[in-house]
């Protein structure tokens, strides 16, 4: 039998009235930022109260709602954990960086990641209905002093009119869906009349946070603008309440189709079984996982991280053993801007040239067959080959596989292989003659 959905108020919030609790600006202006206020939900640890008091912390807001679901007499409930500040955000780690994934670095207009060849992401808040305490954008998220304005709106729209290559926008921040619905709606009526965007996509934690913000009229407003996509962001079976259900059925209803990322945590959701019953939760709300990452090299989150080797042993936990539908990719986010990079257990053991030896998920092993007789499609009759949109810069491996390339070389691998001048020496042929085998000659 599947666990019930539940729907909780912690005890201070008994006597709210019910439209006051379910009205999304209502949970807005009553987040709870202090540890004074914090306390009367929590009994708050030591090292809770002195991140709290610490000055210049990455910024800690939580919805009544949200901090509701945590067990308030569990100092490592998960939820608490995750937006709930410790000391040991104040440790540095090695390889600890502000902008891990080098997003600055990717980014032609400010707010604008143009990182991948067909589709970019777009930072149009800092702000979020809470803070989550590993945010891999904390270098800009939760500042009210770090806004995007007008002027960077209109750069980020010129940019995407005279980019046709970008087919897909990603929507960030920050969280889209706590931006003012005017401006929301702004936003999405300026993406849709630029004719080569094909999706645009929402990446939003406010379903999680503040389930009431998904209301019945913003989901007739997005559904206007479809072809859209949303993922939302759960890490923890405790985060699936009814109301999260709810406002994901609305969501679903208004074609919206929904997927979901999480981040690997430690102390949060590091573990096979609990991982097993999150994605199936997630499935019964009509929720595909979609990627689950490794913890960013960013500052403050050094106590979340895990090793890699946690994810591959999730991932050979869930493949196979339950529906394909509920099987996130793991990805971690290359530091340095190398971007997602998805890992995985081996599947493939070995090959000769006419079999593969594959592995199944309990680990028998079987032998694939090659066809002796392949004949590969035509490219020259392909239409598909034949009208190919260009990938700009895109020389990587599939420039190995389709085009004329042969090798790709490291930085500098020319001049370290020019030993004694080796280059200069092979252009002029009169000059060089091959060192005879055995042939006594010594230069
Ligand atoms: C994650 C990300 C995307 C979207 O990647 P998908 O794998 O297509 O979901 C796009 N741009 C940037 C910069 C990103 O970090």
């Amino acid at each position: 039998m599947p666990t019930p959905l539940v729907s909780k108020r912690a005890p201070i919030y008994a006597d709210v009235p019910d439209e006051k609790w379910n009205d999304w600006r209502w949970q807005l202006s009553h987040r709870l930022n202090t540890a004074e206020d914090i306390e009367k939900v929590l009994h708050l640890t030591e090292s809770e109260r002195k991140a709290l008091q610490t000055q210049g912390l990455f910024r800690v807001d939580v919805t009544p709602y949200f901090i509701s679901l945590i067990d308030p007499e569990d100092p490592n409930d998960p939820v608490r954990k995750q937006i709930i500040p410790v000391a040991e955000e104040m440790n540095a780690f090695t390889a600890m960086m502000e902008d891990s994934l080098a997003e600055d670095r990717h980014s032609p207009v400010p707010g604008l990641v143009h990182r991948y060849p067909d589709r970019v992401l777009m930072l149009v808040t800092t702000q979020c209905a809470s803070y989550c305490r590993y945010c891999t954008r904390s270098r800009i998220v939760g500042d009210p002093g770090q806004t995007f304005n007008r002027q960077d709106f209109e750069m980020q729209i010129d940019y995407l009119k005279r980019t046709p290559q970008v087919r897909d926008v990603l929507l960030s921040g920050g969280d889209p869906l706590v931006l003012a619905p005017k401006i929301l709606e702004e936003l999405l009526t300026r993406l849709r009349e630029i004719p080569h965007i094909e999706i645009v996509r929402i990446g939003s934690r406010v379903p999680v946070f503040m389930p009431m913000r998904i209301t019945q009229e913003l989901c007739d407003m997005l559904a206007r603008f479809h072809p859209l996509w949303l993922n939302i962001h759960v890490n923890h079976p405790n985060e699936i309440s009814l109301e999260l259900a709810e406002a994901c059925d609305r969501m679903s209803r208004a074609g919206i189709p929904l997927g979901n990322q999480s981040v690997l945590l430690a102390g949060v959701n590091d573990c096979v079984h609990m991982q097993r019953e999150l994605v199936q939760k997630l499935t019964r709300i009509r929720v595909r996982p979609y990627y689950l990452y490794q913890c960013d090299l960013v500052e403050g989150s050094g106590h979340f991280r895990t090793p890699v080797a946690k994810g591959i042993e999730i991932m050979e936990g869930l493949r196979g053993h339950t529906s394909g539908y509920a099987v996130p990719q793991f990805i971690v986010d290359a530091p340095g801007g190398g971007g997602k990079i998805p890992v995985m257990p081996n599947y493939l053991l070995s090959m000769s040239d006419h079999k593969v030896i594959v592995r199944n998920y309990e680990g028998y092993v079987t032998t694939y067959e090659e066809p002796t007789e392949y004949k590969s499609h035509d490219p020259k009759t392909c239409k598909f080959c034949q009208s190919k949109r260009p990938e700009p810069g895109q020389t990587g491996l599939t420039g190995l596989l389709d085009g004329d390339q042969m090798f790709i070389k490291p930085e500098h691998f020319d001049e370290l292989h020019n030993r004694d001048g080796i280059q200069h020496r092979l252009k002029d042929e009169n000059k060089w003659k091959p060192l005879g085998i055995g042939s006594g000659e010594t230069d």
